[in-house]
C-alpha cells in the first residue's frame, strides 16, 4: 500500500509519500516561519496563499524523491481539518483534484488524527489500547486511543492549548515566533525554581489542563526576574501540570499498553523525559514520535490515511474542509476550548 499524504492546515505546507509498512519514501516540507514572523503569530490569509504557492512543487518533489508517479499510489489523504480554513482548503481541494485526476480514492484525514496515530508509524509495536497526550499548538488533550476512528477524549484544556502557552511566553520574553523551541533552549541556562509560578488544576479529580493562569503570571514575572530563570519556570510549572494531570488520567482510563506523547510539543525534552519516567512508575511503555514527526508534517497525514484506506474508510469527493473538527463524537460536552 501507497499513500500520497497533504498538509496545510497551519503554516506548514508538507507532502509525503508512506507505505502500509511503515517506509516513509519521502517527506517534504515548506515552513512559512518568516513570512509570519513579522506578526508574531500566524497570519491566515499569508499562510493560504503561501500554501497554494508551495503545494504542487512540493508534490512533484515528493513524488521524484519516492521515485514514483500518481499512478503508484493507492489513495490521495489530505487533511481536512481542523485548522485555519483557508489553509486547509488549499490541501483538501488540491488533494481531491489529484484524487479525481488519477482515479483514486480520497482520505479525508482529521489533522489531529495525524498527530494521534503518528506514534504507530514511529513504532511498529505500539498496539490499542493507548493514552495519549496530546500537546501542539492548537490543542491539549489526553484521549484513549482504542482504534482507528475510535477516541475517547478524557480531558481537554478549558483556555489555553500547551503549545499556545509556549509561544506567548516565548513572545513575553521577546524570543520571537514559533517559540516552543527557543523557550526550552533557553530555558536550559535559567534555573526553574527561581520563578514561583503556578500549577493549575494540579490536583483536580478531572483530568483537565489549564495554561492561562500562568501565562498571565510569566506575564508579570517579566523584567522581575531573568529570561532565563522565567523560561525554566515556566517549563518546570507545564511539566509538572501535564504529569499530575496525565497521572490521573492514568488513574481512571483502565489498562493501557502504553503512554504516548503527540503534537508539536511532544518535541520538547523535558515533557519527554518525564512522562517517560511517569510510564517507567507505572510499569507501562512510553512511545514518543521523533521530533520532527512531532511538528506538524504530511508523513503523519499518509500515515493516517494508510490506517483509513486500510479500513475501508474513503471519502466522497464533496467531503467539506472543517475549521473545528473534534476528534470525539462527545467533544461538545466538554466546557471551553481546545476542540
Ligand atoms: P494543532 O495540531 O493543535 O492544530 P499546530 O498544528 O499549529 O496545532 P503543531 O505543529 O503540532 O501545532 O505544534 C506546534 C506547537 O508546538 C507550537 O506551539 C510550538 O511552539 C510547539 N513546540 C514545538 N517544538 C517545541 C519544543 N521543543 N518545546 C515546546 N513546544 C514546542
Ligand atoms: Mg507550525
Ligand atoms: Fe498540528
Amino acid at each position: 500500500m501507497l499513500i500520497l499524504g497533504l498538509e496545510s492546515s497551519c503554516d506548514e505546507t508538507a507532502a509525503a509519500l508512506v507505505t502500509g509498512d511503515r517506509r516513509v519514501l519521502a517527506h517534504r516540507l515548506a515552513g512559512q516561519e518568516a513570512a509570519h514572523a513579522p506578526f508574531g503569530g500566524v497570519v491566515p490569509e499569508i499562510a493560504a496563499r503561501a500554501h497554494v504557492e508551495a503545494m504542487e512543487p512540493l508534490i512533484a518533489a515528493a513524488l521524484a524523491d519516492a521515485g514514483v508517479s500518481l499512478a503508484d499510489v493507492d489513495a490521495v489523504a489530505a487533511t481536512a481539518g481542523p485548522g485555519l480554513i483557508g489553509g486547509v482548503m488549499v490541501g483538501l481541494v488540491t488533494g481531491k483534484a489529484l484524487a479525481h485526476a488519477a482515479g483514486k480514492p480520497l482520505v479525508a484525514v482529521n489533522h489531529l488524527e495525524g498527530h494521534a496515530l503518528s506514534p504507530r508509524l514511529a513504532d511498529p509495536d505500539l498496539s490499542y489500547p493507548y493514552l495519549l497526550l496530546l500537546v501542539s499548538g492548537g490543542h491539549c488533550q489526553l484521549l484513549l486511543v482504542e482504534g482507528v476512528g475510535a477516541y475517547r477524549r478524557l480531558a481537554t484544556t478549558i483556555d489555553d492549548a500547551v503549545g499556545e502557552a509556549f509561544d506567548k511566553t516565548a513572545k513575553l520574553l521577546g524570543l520571537g515566533y514559533p517559540g516552543g523551541p527557543a523557550v526550552e533552549r533557553l530555558a536550559s541556562a535559567g534555573d526553574a525554581r527561581a520563578v514561583p509560578l503556578p500549577r493549575p488544576l494540579k490536583g483536580a479529580a478531572e483530568p483537565h489542563f489549564s495554561f492561562a493562569g500562568l501565562k498571565s503570571a510569566v506575564a508579570r514575572a517579566v523584567g522581575q526576574h531573568a529570561p532565563a530563570d522565567i523560561a525554566a519556570s515556566f517549563q518546570l510549572a507545564v511539566v509538572e501540570c501535564l504529569i499530575d494531570r496525565t497521572r490521573r488520567a492514568l488513574a481512571v482510563a483502565g489498562p493501557v499498553q502504553a503512554l504516548v506523547v503527540a503534537g508539536g510539543v511532544a518535541a520538547n525534552g523535558a515533557v519527554r523525559g518525564t512522562l517517560e519516567a511517569l510510564a517507567g512508575e507505572h510499569g507501562i511503555r512510553f512511545v514518543a514520535p521523533p521530533s520532527w514527526l512531532c511538528t506538524d508534517n504530511a508523513a503523519m497525514i499518509a500515515w493516517a490515511g494508510c490506517e483509513r484506506f486500510a479500513a475501508g474508510l474513503t471519502d466522497p469527493l464533496d467531503t467539506p474542509a472543517r475549521a473545528r473538527w473534534p476528534l470525539d463524537p462527545d467533544a461538545g460536552a466538554v466546557r471551553g476550548a481546545g476542540v
